[in-house]
């Protein structure tokens, strides 16, 4: 059956009650690529804007495998304890390419599910990373303004999407296991540097010894880092996600990193800097996906695509007429 459609102020005052189903549809048209749709959430997102922005937002990366949704669970419950809301959202790439989506999986996290101060969205699966990742920020956006105070960006940490996620958080935090060595886990040196802490999980049984000593090991490593302008130096401990060990000494790290850059001005100053970078960003992705979706380019493209490969055309020359022809429109 069809869902009663709602005006924009139904979504608004929705919203502004923290109401989750009409907040699920105003995610869901900001991640459809209809226009109708996506000019209703503009409108949307333009109204939440004045409420938004007074969260913590937090990224959580790591292998699969390495225990993200567990220790989501785990920190989520302390979270919501501690009388905050909180809202999980994920940046998915393997969504794009295979359709199925690492994150998306709906009996991940079933405790935090059924939490009624927790809100959990799958990744939006369609679209370039760009666009998936502006849609996520959107979407934090409009659970900020429904009243969430704490908001996880959840990615997988393989590929680019870290640095989306680093763009749109406040605090970016690496799951990582013991004894499995940098180059197993596909952690590259980019997004260890990009870690405001390193969680290593599954610090239970065992593997405690293995987990104290990797402590050590990536303490030392972080040490070689270049300062953060932050003037905070990462920090790294151990956790155990499935026995809920430790769990609270990441949110303290979380919180001192708070209090720190909050004293320091640093959080506020990175904020407005993510907002330059996400105006750019914005400005790109649509500039991009306007060209991509004129029907004259998309037939042209083809052929021009073709005539590069038999070298009838230079890459340089078939893209500078195409370009030249949208330029003209
Ligand atoms: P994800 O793919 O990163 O989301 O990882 P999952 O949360 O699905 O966890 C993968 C596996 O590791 C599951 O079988 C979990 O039960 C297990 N696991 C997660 N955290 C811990 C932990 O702290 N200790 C132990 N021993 N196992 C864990």
């Amino acid at each position: 059956f069809r869902k009663k459609s709602l005006s924009l102020d139904d979504y608004i005052n929705g919203i502004k009650r923290g109401d989750r189903a009409i907040l699920s549809r105003a995610i869901t048209l900001v991640e459809s690529s209809l226009p109708a749709h996506q000019e209703l959430a503009q409108q949307i997102i333009e109204q939440c804007l004045p409420l938004a922005g007074n969260s913590m937002r937090i990224g959580i990366t790591g292998v699969p495998g390495v225990g993200k949704s567990t220790f989501i669970e785990s920190l989520g419950g302390e979270i919501t304890k501690r009388k905050h809301k909180l809202a999980v959202l994920a940046i998915d790439p393997s969504s794009e390419r295979s359709k199925g989506s690492i994150l998306g999986d709906k009996t991940r996290m079933e405790t935090l599910a059924n939490n009624p101060d927790a809100f959990i969205r799958p990744s939006p699966s369609a679209g370039s990373l760009g666009g998936v990742a502006r849609k996520t920020r959107e979407s934090m956006l409009l659970c900020e303004a429904a009243g969430f105070d704490i908001i996880f960006i959840e990615t997988v940490g393989v590929g680019q999407s870290e640095i989306a996620v680093h763009s749109m958080v406040d605090f970016f935090l690496l799951l990582m296991l013991a004894g499995a060595g940098d180059e197993l886990q596909g952690i590259k040196r980019g997004i260890m540097e990009m870690a405001d802490a390193i969680a290593i999980n599954k610090a239970d049984g065992n593997n405690k010894d293995k987990a104290n000593q990797a402590k050590a090991e990536y303490n030392s490593a972080l040490h070689l880092f270049p300062p953060s302008p932050s003037g905070w130096t990462p920090k790294v401990v151990t956790c155990s996600a499935l026995h809920n060990i430790d769990i609270d000494t990441v949110w303290k790290t979380i919180m001192d990193y708070k209090e720190l850059t909050t004293e320091n001005e640093y959080w506020p100053a990175k904020r407005n800097e993510q907002a330059k970078y996400w105006m750019y960003e914005t400005i790109n992705e649509k500039l991009k996906s306007h060209f991509y979706t004129q029907e004259d380019i998309k037939t042209k493209l083809q052929n021009f695509e073709a005539d590069v490969l038999n070298n009838r055309k230079s890459s340089f020359q078939a893209a500078q007429q195409l370009l030249d022809e949208y330029l003209k429109k």
